[in-house]
């Protein structure tokens, strides 16, 4: 135990002073714990993790699989064995039971696998202050005493009591189910005061709205709170997106009417005088065969396998139906700075309220410029980039972009950064938020006068300045003419794609008290400074990817209409009817359905608020677009959550953000974006291509043999038969179309229709006739086979590996519904490793002599393998022509 820290004092933080909880924590506020420290407390506290909810165990996932209709048909079948006595077959039902249950189970913790390695890859890092410095550390690292920081969006890491705080809320409803933010101090409340009015405490799993603070971590894993309630948070339960439902769904109706048809194959077969359990036995194992019971798995794991491979490049889906809707996703609405910029910025000149223009660039030792300096300072003063040296021993600057650029600036321009800071305390801040889009600092300078310093938005800076310096630091009164060619010279710019802030201050003399100063008003404009933020390589050919793809972009910024226009355009967005930018105060007094209008008209809005955001989002969806929303902040959250896909960045976003998002991009790119919605596409894509070739399939198998009971053949597959077919054909080319590599065309087609069944009619047309013609085919070849050598094993030999040939020419042809089955097949070697292995597990079968007993399959002649080498033809030369067909009508239309 922490010297002096029990569960006791634990539970008991909230009341106590700050300094006695920091005493008793043994732990120093300025320099935080040691290293060693830190060690010796995680000995004792554990990590800070949460008692996992444990990964459903291998057992329970096999044991899962007896549940299934199948096995109890199968159950069934060994049973009617057993009555009359037919050891052996019972034995090879048993073993056909057994090895269904196992592909079900491995399909099925194969996919549970990639669902948690993905909730693994979503683990969350924390601002600590350790060994005198500050550091970035994994959360679950952090022990009891470890000092936290904390920012708006921040997601809180592990219980903290409350040591200082600027205008700090917090929203708790993960603990408290009250959502409306609450204020946060440090000032200790009553002991007896229930969880949702501590409000000098921080508890894990919930969100820092606005403000910062710094804590003290109180209590971590399963000793906070929310570990005490047994509730687990981040955890992305897995949901099951509304294709797998819909798939669900039409597997359960499929088993009636297979069932149904079974019965009457039952009927009659017994009707025309086939034995009693021969055909009790071949109405259930046609069931087994029909009934697709991999449906619900596979699909699950072509999802799982289609989340991982978007996770290897930096997508990360958090919600499993988002990479459905991903792939019918009409418009992506993207910030701009970080997403279509690098948000790597530089200061590149400054505007001067006299004038003057300085190129920072031009970095000579600064002349003795008054109003410069004082542009430098309000830049490093108003700022909390900090300069750090990373391990190569150079010195770097960190913190947010913009603010990096100004620090450098400052240094470039040789500025003793850490004496001016010394000289000038802060003491008070008002911190950057997207929707004031300005920050303000105060200092206390030593010779006892205040200095507030202003920095933003350069309209909203010239708003709340009255005056403005000439060259000589004279203040002047700010005529509206100046004002009007002031905002001229930042539109001049804005128009060279500089990001451009407005600087200005205020200096109070006297002693009045920090409450006295008057921070709404009354600053002196000093000028502006414009920033470089370079296009994100690789956006541009995103962007065209995209539209070609029949997906519209939007730029959301909160930077001003001459700047986004520069970059959009430089960025190639926008239509053949040029670039339409609005500013957001266009849309303020505007009714919804306006705003849709507008909304689909408008390729840039700039000067946008979070609530502009959730409008603009909340307009387009009306107007029945699948929207794709990028965020960062905090205040991102609501239109993340209000999108059809809503996408945080993994770099630059708040835990907020991310909470809210659906999707993550690790490396914060849009480009990241275009390819997932190239993933979402091609999972369809892949689900579709499986579902046709396993429902034909299922079909063939079903007419097959329908139609030779019913025209009075002798019966062409015996029950073992049947469920030997049945476990080579069905799984081997479902898991091949399942890992078919993403097609180039697939981004060259306009968005899925988002209300489009999976089954369409197009397609089950397809699966019907294409079904009916494999039937024909087997049915054929069974009919030559009795001609040419009687009823018996011979003919039902045939007659079982035409089957198998037909479903596995088939097999290429579900590969696009459009494209010749042999289209870039070099790129999936599985499905040809399907082939080889089907091919060779039937070989097997008719030559290695206990399975040609068990299964009474006798060996061919060489004109019986033509015969089954048409049955594998045919079905591609026949879906070859009809596709060509199809193509050449398409030409000529489009021409
Ligand atoms: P975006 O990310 O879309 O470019 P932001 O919401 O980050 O826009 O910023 C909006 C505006 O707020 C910027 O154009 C700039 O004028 C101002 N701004 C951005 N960052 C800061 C900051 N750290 N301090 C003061 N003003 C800022
Ligand atoms: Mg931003």
């Amino acid at each position: 135990m922490v010297q002096g820290w029990t569960q006791d004092l634990m539970g008991r933080a909230h009341a106590m002073a700050c300094e006695a909880v920091v005493e008793a924590l043994d732990v120093s506020l300025e320099g935080g714990l040691s290293r060693s420290e830190v060690e010796r407390r995680r000995g004792i506290w554990g990590k800070n993790e949460m008692p996992q909810l444990r990964a459903r165990s291998a057992w329970r996932i096999f044991l899962a699989q007896f549940k299934s209709l199948i096995i109890a048909l199968l159950g069934g079948a060994i049973i009617v064995a057993l009555l009359y006595d037919d050891r052996v077959e019972a034995g090879a039902i048993l073993v056909v039971l057994i090895v269904n249950a196992s592909i079900g189970f491995i399909t099925e913790r194969q996919a549970e696998r990639a669902l948690d390695a993905l909730r693994r890859a979503t683990r969350s890092v924390v601002r600590v202050r350790r060994e005198g410095r500050e550091a970035i550390v994994d959360a679950e690292d952090l022990v009891p005493g470890d000092i936290v920081l904390l920012g708006a969006g921040d997601r809180i890491p592990a219980d903290l009591r409350i040591i200082s705080t600027a205008n700090l809320w917090a929203e708790e409803s993960a603990l408290t189910g009250e959502s409306a933010p609450v204020a946060k101090g440090a000032s200790p409340v009553a002991d007896e005061a229930p969880l949702a009015e501590r409000h000098s405490m921080l508890y894990l799993g919930t969100i820092i709205v606005a403000g910062q603070g710094m804590g003290v971590v109180t209590a971590t894993g399963a000793h906070t709170e929310l570990g005490r309630i047994g509730r687990l948070v981040g955890q992305t339960a897995k949901e099951s997106t509304p294709l797998e439902r819909r798939l669900a769904d039409l597997g359960r109706r499929l088993v009636m009417f297979v069932l149904a048809i079974a019965f009457i194959i039952f009927i009659a077969g017994w009707a025309r005088g086939h034995p009693l359990p021969i055909m009790a036995e071949v109405a259930i194992s046609l069931a087994v065969a029909a009934i697709p019971e991999g449906l619900p798995a596979v699909t699950t794991l072509i999802l799982a396998l289609g989340m991982l491979r978007m996770a290897r490049e930096r997508a990360i889906v958090r919600r499993l139906p988002a990479v459905e809707t991903l792939g019918s996703v009409t418009v992506i609405c993207t910030d701009k700075t970080g997403t279509l910029t690098e948000n790597r910025m530089t200061a590149h000149s400054f505007y001067l309220s006299s004038g003057q223009i300085v190129e920072i660039s031009h970095a000579q030792a600064a002349p003795a410029d008054r109003l410069l300096e004082r542009a430098l300072l309000v830049c490093l003063l108003c700022n909390n980039a900090s300069w750090h040296v990373d391990e190569s021993g150079e010195l770097r600057a960190t913190g947010d972009p913009t603010e990096v650029a100004l620090l450098e600036a400052t240094r470039a321009r040789g500025l003793p950064v850490e004496r001016l800071r010394g000289r000038y305390r802060k003491v008070h801040e008002v911190p950057f938020d997207a929707s004031t889009m300005y920050m303000i600092t105060v200092h206390r300078a030593d010779d006892d006068h205040w200095l507030v310093a202003l920095k933003g938005a350069p309209a909203v800076i010239l708003d709340l300045c009255s005056s403005r310096y000439d060259r000589q630091l004279v203040a002047h009164m700010l005529t509206p003419q100046e004002k009007e060619c002031f905002l001229e010279a930042n539109r001049e710019m804005a128009d060279r794609a500089l990001r451009v802030l407005g600087l200005a201050e205020k200096i109070v003399a006297g002693a009045s008290a920090l409450e006295e100063l008057d921070l709404t008003g009354g600053y002196t404009f000093i000028g502006f400074v414009g920033m470089i933020d370079p296009p994100r390589a690789g956006v541009t050919e995103a962007i065209t990817r995209a539209r070609l793809a029949g997906i519209r972009i939007i730029m959301l910024t909160g930077d001003q209409l001459n700047t986004a226009c520069a970059i959009a355009r430089e960025l190639g967005i926008g239509t053949e009817h040029g670039l339409r930018a609005l500013h957001a105060r266009e849309l303020r007094d505007v009714g919804w359905d306006r705003l849709a209008e507008i909304a689909t008209a408008t390729d840039v809005f700039a000067r946008v608020s979070p609530e502009d955001k959730l409008r603009i989002v909340m307009a387009l969806k009306a107007a029945r677009e699948i929207v794709a929303v990028t965020g960062d902040g905090v205040n991102d959250a609501p239109a993340l959550k209000a999108a059809d896909v809503g996408i945080a960045m993994g770099m630059r976003g708040t835990e907020a953000a991310k909470e809210a998002a659906d999707i993550i991009l690790t490396d914060d790119n849009f480009a990241t974006l275009v390819k997932a919605i190239e993933g979402g596409r091609t999972i369809y894509a892949n689900i579709t291509k499986f579902v046709h070739s396993m429902f034909s399939h299922n079909l063939s198998e079903v007419l097959a043999i329908f139609s030779a009971i019913l025209g009075g053949l002798p019966l062409p597959l015996l029950p073992l038969q049947i469920l030997w077919v049945n476990m080579i054909t069905d799984v081997l080319p479902a898991f091949a179309l399942a890992v078919e590599p993403p097609d180039p065309e697939t981004m060259q087609r306009q968005p899925r229709p988002p209300r489009a069944t999976l089954l369409s009619r197009r397609l089950l047309w397809l699966i019907v006739w294409q079904g009916a013609m494999l039937a024909a085919l087997i049915v054929g070849a069974y009919l030559w086979a009795l001609i040419q050598y009687g009823p018996g094993a011979h003919a039902r030999t045939i007659a079982l590996l035409a089957l198998v040939a037909v479903q596995l020419g088939h097999m290429f042809n579900c590969r696009s519904r459009v494209q010749s089955a042999f289209h870039r097949l070099g790129h999936n070697r599985m499905i040809i490793l399907a082939l080889i292995i089907s091919l060779g597990l039937q070989l097997l079968a008719i030559h290695l002599s206990p399975l040609a007993t068990v299964l009474d399959l006798t060996p061919l002649a060489a004109a019986d393998y033509v015969a089954v080498g048409l049955c594998f033809t045919l079905p591609i030369v026949i879906v070859e022509t009809t596709k060509f067909i199809a193509r050449l009508k398409k030409d000529h239309h489009a021409s």
